[in-house]
């Protein structure tokens, strides 16, 4: 099969019907003036191709919000692992997601292997949407060069014009492609149609930020004392949906629900807020993070810092989901804009 085939527009109904078929089919779908949300879907007319990003990550899909991963009677000493898994095709994911995905690969691969995590997405196939423009201003996706797709998919779609450039990523996104048997070898029209819109791509996507990517690092390795922290810290409400809605925030505590009998029980999953006060609360009382600045500051750590430490990867996309969420309008933006105005 050819590495790059072209799809029709007249025959995106019908791509997406035979898809659907096939295996559970999840995709943008509307649900607001501004908002949108991966879901199950069955026809191209409940699907988004025009979206900003959704209210919650794809990675729904691979670390749901509640998880069981163990069930045990307490009596029998029986304790069972539950590792559940479900095949599903992911279309439409933009190139930031795309890349937050990447991330939780990378964590959750680390040792030791999440066994949960793993399984579930060896089952999951994902088709990439190349984003050709800006969702809307709160994203940094040109400053973290996440506007274009630097791999994660089996499939990516570019929307052009009359057609849909189709780059075959993998195995699975062959095999795939092969079972829908209508779509065809890009021809040379249809790469020059991609070659011009890339071209295009870099005129239109910048560095949002006046500041090259790798003195991110820098700058916050040397921030922890910033005024900026104070800022924030009136500001915050910690309420967590910056870091629920965030595509690489990961945490998550494991709480036993045990019946009344005491005897059965399950391990559920949940996922977790470094936000929260009780999240670095220790036996005794005491706090690493009392304060919300000090949690925000750890927040921007995990993104900028830490991770770059560990896995040579900043763990920001530029979604900009946690500046458009934020009830109390501190933005990603903003806090870097000053962090740079702050260390001249
Ligand atoms: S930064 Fe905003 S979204 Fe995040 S915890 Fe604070 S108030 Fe909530
Ligand atoms: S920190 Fe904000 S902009 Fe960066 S990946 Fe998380 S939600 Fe997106």
């Amino acid at each position: 099969m050819e590495q790059y085939l072209i799809l029709f527009k007249n025959d995106f109904d019908d791509f997406v019907e035979r898809l659907a078929k096939i295996q559970k089919l999840v995709a943008p779908v509307k649900r607001g003036s501004k908002s949108f949300a991966f879901d199950e879907v069955t026809a191209a007319e409940d699907v988004s191709l025009n979206y900003i990003p959704t209210i919650l990550p794809p990675k729904k899909y691979f670390m749901p919000q509640n998880e069981t991963i163990v069930e045990y009677e307490k009596k029998q000493n029986k304790w069972e692992a539950i590792l559940y898994s479900e095949a599903i095709t992911l279309f439409g994911v933009h190139t930031c997601d795309l890349a937050g995905i990447q991330c939780l690969n990378l964590v959750f691969s680390d040792r030791p292997n999440d066994v949960h995590y793993i399984i579930r997405k060896k089952r999951i196939l994902i088709i990439g949407l190349e984003c050709n423009d800006y969702c809307d201003e709160y994203a940094t996706c040109g400053l973290m060069d996440n506007h274009n797709a630097n791999g994660g998919y089996d499939l990516l779609m570019t929307e052009l014009e009359d057609r849909f450039v189709i780059h075959v990523n993998t195995v699975d996104g062959e095999e795939l492609m092969g079972k829908l048997a209508m779509v065809k070898p890009a021809d040379a029209e249809s790469m020059t149609m991609l070659n011009k819109m890339r071209n295009k791509k870099r005129e239109v996507f910048q560095p949002e930020i006046d500041i090259e990517r790798k003195e991110l690092k820098p700058l916050f390795e040397e921030s922890f004392q910033a005024e900026v922290w104070d800022s924030i810290h009136e500001k915050c409400l910690s309420c967590g949906n910056c870091t629920n809605v965030c595509p690489t925030c990961y945490c998550y505590d494991v709480e036993d629900e045990i019946d009344l009998d005491f005897n059965k029980g399950k391990m559920v999953r949940k996922w977790d807020s470094c936000q929260s006060r009780p999240f670095a609360m220790i036996s005794g009382g005491e706090n690493f993070r009392p304060e919300r600045g000090g949690r925000q500051r750890h927040r921007y750590m995990r993104k900028f810092n830490y991770p770059f430490e560990k896995y040579n990867r900043y763990f920001c996309t530029g979604c900009g989901r946690c500046s458009r969420t934020c009830m109390a309008k501190i933005n990603l933006k903003e806090t870097i804009e000053t962090l740079i105005e702050e260390k001249k």
